[in-house]
Parts: C-alpha cells; structure tokens; sequence
C-alpha cells in the first residue's frame, strides 16, 4: 500500500509544534508495518538543506506560478518537496513573517500544497502513485477538495492536530485557486462567507481522524467546534471520523538512552532522575534542594495552554515549598507573567523564555512533575513525554490528556492504575486541588515512586498508532 503525507512541518527539519513530531515519527513507524509511505512538504529553507541529494521529479507551471517537484530522502523516508521559491523561501516560521503577521500569500502557499497533493494521486510522479493520500491540519487541507474535483483518484484521510487553527481566506481567491467556482458551498469549503482550508479537508475527505479518541468526540461539541459541530457530527454518525491516538518517538524521548539529559536512567535505575533535579535547579538558579517538588512547564504561551490559570494558582506552589521551572514563548502577557514570578522569588521560579529542543528535554527529565493545565488539548505530546520520564502529568481532562493520564485517587492507587494528577473544570481552583493532591503524594516517597514507576510502564509507541491508520486505509480501499 502506498501511502503519501502531504504537511507543512516534519521534526527534526522543522518544528513549531506537535504536528512536527507526528510527522517526525509516523511515516517510519508505518515503513516498519509494511506500507510504503512518503512525505509532501514545501521546500521551507531547513527542510530543503535537510533532504539529502534531492532530484527533478517534475516540474509544472501553475496558478500558484512555476513550481518543481523534487524527490530525496530523509532518515530512511522518501520526501517530496514543492521547489518554489518564491512561494516558500523564507527563513524561520513557515506561517508567518518576524512580526508574527500571517503571509498574505498563505492563500496560494498552501493552495499549492493541497494541489500537488492531489496531483500526486494523478501521476505527478510516473513512477510512484499513492492509493491514500493523508493531509495534516489546515495547511493540507485542500487536498481532499483537490482529489475530489479530480474524481477522487486516491482515499483520503484528513487528520486534525488542532481544529482552533482554520486557515480562513477571502472569497474572491476562489479565482485564484484552481478549484470550481460550485465548492464554495455550504456543501463545499464556504465557511460564513470565507474560504475555509479546514472546512474543506472536513469535508472531502474519505475519513477524518482527530488524534485522540476523546478529541474525536469533543469536536462535534459547539464547545470545542469553532462552528464546524454540525458537519464533525454529521460525518460521525456517517461513520467517517474516529480518534487515533498519537505516540512518543522512542529513538528521541528514552530517559535511558537520551544524550541530551545530563544522566540517563531507567524505571529500575530512578537514582540517575535525581541528578537530573540537581543540575536543573542549578541551571535555573533554583535553591538545590532534593526535597523540594519541582514542577515543570515547556509548552507554548498561548490561551488553549490555560497558563493564565497556573499563575493564579501558582502561590499555592510557592507557598508549600515547591519550585516551577517554565520554558516556552508566545504570548506577551503571559511571558511578563511568569518573568515577573521569577524575578520575586528568584530561588523558588525559573523561566527561560524561548524555543529550546535540548532544554525541553532538561526540564522533562530534572522535574518531579509536568504540567499541562490545557483549556483543550488535541492530543498532547509532553504528558507523555512526562510519563516516559517518571515526571508525573498534572494535567485537566480533556482530549489527549484524558486519554492517556490516570489520577492518583485513592481507587486508581489501589488498583495500580495510578499515572499522575487529573483535574476536572477549567478554573484556578480546580488546578490548586490537584497541586494539593500532587504534594500529598509527594510526601509519601515509596506511594510516589510507585506512581512514577507505573507511569514508566507505559506503552505509547507509534507502533500501535501505526497499525490503526493501516486498519482505517485498508478499510477505505
Ligand atoms: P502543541 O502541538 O499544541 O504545541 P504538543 O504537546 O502536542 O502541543 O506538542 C508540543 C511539542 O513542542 C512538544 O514536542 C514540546 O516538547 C515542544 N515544545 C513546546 N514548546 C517548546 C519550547 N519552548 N521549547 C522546546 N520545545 C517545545
């Protein structure tokens, strides 16, 4: 079976977000089942660079102007990129400019993405036909409407890491994109008025998956929908959505073999993680004290994160003696927030504003606990993280982190289920009684060592994430 990702992000060669990772991870997974799968991706500058001895596939003139597709490969994959440079060679985000203001050709830059996705099913590439074609997140998400406007040459499955991001445009680019002028429809890629890429992946694909089991039933929730419930529900009870969840790269994130902490360790070898504590409460500047919980963050500063809860909940950290250290960047306001918590108590927080792939790991491994207090959460990378590395999740139940992190209430305990924190309601309050609840345990150094080594045990390989998609395209063809 052939398999082609169509995506703007793929770790290591380009990483805002978990998206990357995904991308990073389950294309060698499902090399490992047995399914021939490549990737798409625009020539961004770092992915180009990162592609080892690219080739002329093809070249096309096209509404988005002259364009080549090349062939290469990376880590064992074969990666196809979109030579464009006019529509794609610029430095840093693939999104936006330094001032953090969308491309105004996004329009087209991804408009063309979904078209060679398209086309690819078509005979782009006269040696190598996919039967399902795969787009991720709104960036991709034309390439369902493209393939049906060409009568469906391939299935489709169209993932959402994160329905929040919509990739909306003005009506009047239906002129500029290729598509006819009948999609922009209610039944179509019209979404109030506007041009929606998600809307469109939504639905033209032959089958939606969200990357949890529980964010695949929250999206048809008008809490969670941004204004799509109505089409997620109808294409539930169609049959054509479902969650799969996510996994963890073992060959980046394995406290046992990780070069980037400072001392590996395993479940059965806890006393290396306790180096790992010492040398970050030092690196932050945080009083060095084994006893102390150490609580960590390292996520992106935005509203979904439900930062603005752990602020105000933060005193209750502070107070019972335990320290937070922060790494992450975005919003303005929350950044001065957490800079201003660790200028007053200096011993107690430390914040690193900024993007850091080898801190990341610092922190995941050095904490005693990670927290996650996300208002939704698609599916969530670092609980897991957290959970490989004995750092117990403080997490709220929603989406991904529902699915995958257990509460040490006293019944989970007993039956030995027991992985981390879990809080119910998205309010500061409810944040500070699983803070509580994180230093009951604390305290009880044998009940905490237990959890973590539960935690430890856990099983998030992408193997088990690979044979579900293999499950859903071979029952799409
Ligand atoms: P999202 O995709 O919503 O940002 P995920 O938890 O799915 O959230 O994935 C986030 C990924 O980005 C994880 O791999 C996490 O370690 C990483 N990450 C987030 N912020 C930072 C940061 N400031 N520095 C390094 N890595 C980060």
């Amino acid at each position: 079976m052939q398999v082609l990702h169509v995506c703007s992000e793929m770790y290591p060669l380009l990483k805002t977000g978990g998206l990357a990772d995904v991308l990073g991870a389950l294309p060698t997974a499902q090399v490992a089942e047995g399914i021939d799968a490549r990737v798409l991706l625009p020539a961004f500058p770092d992915i180009l660079n990162g592609v080892s001895e690219p080739q002329v596939v093809t070249q096309r003139d096209t509404f988005a102007g002259h364009m080549r597709l090349l062939y290469g490969r990376f880590n064992g994959i074969g990666i196809y990129l979109i030579d464009a440079p006019h529509l794609y060679s610029r430095p840093g985000s693939p999104y936006h400019d330094a001032n953090q203001y969308a491309y105004s050709d996004n329009v087209l830059r991804f408009a063309l993405l979904g078209w060679v996705g398209a086309e690819m099913a078509c005979g782009m590439d006269p040696y190598w036909r996919p039967d399902v074609v795969h787009a991720h997140d709104w960036h991709a998400g034309l390439t369902p409407a493209y393939l049906e406007a060409r009568g469906r040459p391939a299935k489709s499955v169209f993932t959402v890491h994160n329905l929040a991001y919509q990739g909306l445009f003005y009506a009047h680019h239906m002129h500029d994109i290729d598509l006819p002028a009948s999609f922009f429809s209610i039944n179509g890629l019209e979404f109030y008025g506007q041009i929606s890429y998600l809307k469109a992946g939504l639905y033209y694909a032959s089958h939606i998956t969200a990357v949890s089991p529980t964010y695949a039933r929250e999206i048809t929730d008008p809490n969670f929908a941004y204004g799509m419930e109505g089409l997620l529900r109808q294409r539930q009870e169609e049959g054509r959505l479902s969650g799969i969840l996510n996994g963890v790269d073992e060959n980046i994130w394995d406290p046992s073999k990780d070069e980037l902490i400072h001392t590996c360790y395993s479940r059965d070898k806890l006393a290396g993680k306790v180096e790992n504590k010492h040398q970050l409460q030092v690196s932050m500047g945080l009083t060095v004290n084994p006893k102390a919980p150490l609580f960590t963050v390292v996520s992106r500063l935005t509203p979904q994160k439900g930062l603005d809860l752990l602020l105000e909940a933060l005193p209750e950290i502070l107070e019972k003696g335990g320290q937070l250290a922060l790494l992450g960047a975005g919003d303005a306001v929350l950044q001065e927030g957490f800079l201003a918590a660790a200028a007053q108590y200096p011993q107690q927080v430390g914040v690193q504003i900024g993007y850091h792939e080898a801190f990341s790991h610092r922190l995941i491994a050095g904490a005693d606990v990670i927290l996650v207090p996300s208002r939704f959460e698609p599916c969530g990378l670092t609980q897991l993280y957290g959970l490989k590395y004995g750092t117990l999740p403080l997490v709220r139940h929603t989406g991904g982190l529902a699915d995958t992190v257990f509460d040490s209430s006293l019944e989970n305990l007993s039956e030995g289920i027991a992985t981390g924190f879990v809080f119910p309601d998205s309010d500061a309050h409810s944040l500070m009684c699983a803070i509580r609840r994180a230093f009951v345990l604390w305290s009880r150094p044998a009940l905490w060592r237990y959890v973590q080594r539960q935690a430890m045990n856990m099983d998030f390989s992408w193997h088990v994430a690979a044979r579900s998609y293999r499950d859903l395209y071979q029952h799409l063809m």
